[in-house]
């Protein structure tokens, strides 16, 4: 199982999204974002958004 906190990036936030690999984790954690971080991402350009999810990846731990 892997694991991706929202805390890990420093959010005021208590999201948790765990899955079986990487890759779901990181479409929940994406559409978690894009929905309860929709202000905070609406202003990121293509290059913020894609260091953003970059970070996020990276913040994805396994349990
Ligand atoms: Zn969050």
């Amino acid at each position: 199982m892997e694991k991706f906190a929202c805390k890990h990036l420093g959010m005021d936030c208590d999201f948790v999204a765990t899955g079986a690999t990487r890759e779901e984790v990181m479409d929940k954690a994406m559409a978690h974002g894009s929905t309860v971080h929709a202000d905070m991402m609406k202003d990121m350009t293509e290059a913020q958004m894609a260091e953003f999810a970059q970070k996020l990846e990276a913040s994805i731990q396994p349990i």
